[in-house]
């Protein structure tokens, strides 16, 4: 239990790899702190679940309702920016709207929460940030250009935020899954069947899986190990780095 005494956010942890990260750090002795939406009975389970975790069902695309999170939370030692969304349509009919919420949940969140986070890790002379990026923050696929500008951001930030904290004991990297079976991705089928004019059965294995070498779904529990392993003392030397677990996907 090498995380015992560890404060640990992990934004987007009500479902999938959020989820999946915030056990994997629970088992090992973090005090985790629950972010995301979701049916409050369900949320309250998960609380339970993780010995009482706190639990803030904050919006991330608002900037003031993360600077009170970040407020009330306090010291925050191992901050897992996850939230994210996706959406696919064409570059001439993307909403405006969803290209502003996209940018704002999955790039300038990380951005907020991180500023906000960094004092009381720089006061401690340890910390942990580890973002949780994609395949698509070095690749692109078609008809997602909000994810991918994005992602691609994220990664840009994190390798800026790792040189600048690197000698204060704080690491900076991304995880960066390829597709992996969670309401994000199942959600994205119906457009990308329309976008592409194909079956579902198409999108799962013409364009979702024939990406991955393995022909298989990255498992969420699968990010939570490696988001583990970043917060071993073995791991301070990793720093700045885009971590893939995509099977084979961007290798090729
Ligand atoms: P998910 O839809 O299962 O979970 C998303 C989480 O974010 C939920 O807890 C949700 O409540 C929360 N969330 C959504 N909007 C929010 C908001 N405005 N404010 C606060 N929380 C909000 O998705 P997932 O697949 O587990 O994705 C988690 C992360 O992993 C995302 O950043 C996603 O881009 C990334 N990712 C996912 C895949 C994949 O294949 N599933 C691949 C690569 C990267």
């Amino acid at each position: 239990m090498f995380l015992t005494g560890k404060r640990a956010l992990v934004t987007g942890s009500t479902s999938g790899i959020g989820l999946a990260t915030a056990r994997a750090l629970r088992a090992e002795g973090a005090e985790v702190i629950l972010n995301g939406f979701g049916d409050a009975g369900e949320i309250a389970k998960l609380q339970e679940e993780l010995d009482g975790a706190e639990y803030f069902g904050t919006d991330l695309t608002d900037v003031a309702a993360i600077e009170a999170m970040m407020a009330e939370a306090g010291q925050i030692d191992i901050l897992v920016n996850n939230a994210g969304m996706q959406h696919v349509s064409p570059v001439e009919d993307f909403p405006v709207d969803k290209w502003d919420l996209i940018m704002a949940l999955n790039l300038s969140a990380a951005f907020h929460c991180t500023r906000l986070a960094v004092p009381g890790m720089k006061a401690k002379g340890w910390g942990r940030i580890i973002n949780t990026a994609s395949a698509h923050s070095k690749v692109a696929s078609p008809f997602k250009s909000a994810y991918n500008a994005a992602k691609h951001g994220l990664d840009g930030f994190t390798k800026t935020i790792a040189l600048e904290l690197a000698e204060f004991g704080i690491t900076a990297n991304c995880v960066s899954p390829g597709y992996v079976w969670t309401p994000l991705v199942e959600n994205q089928i119906p457009d990308t069947m329309k976008a592409r004019g194909l079956s579902r059965e198409e999108v799962i294995n013409d364009v979702l899986l024939v990406k991955q070498a393995t022909k298989k779904f990255v498992q969420p529990a699968e990010i939570g190990a490696v988001v583990t392993f970043l917060c071993r003392d073995e791991a301070q030397n990793v720093n700045g780095a885009n971590w893939s677990v995509d099977g084979g996907w961007t290798a090729e």
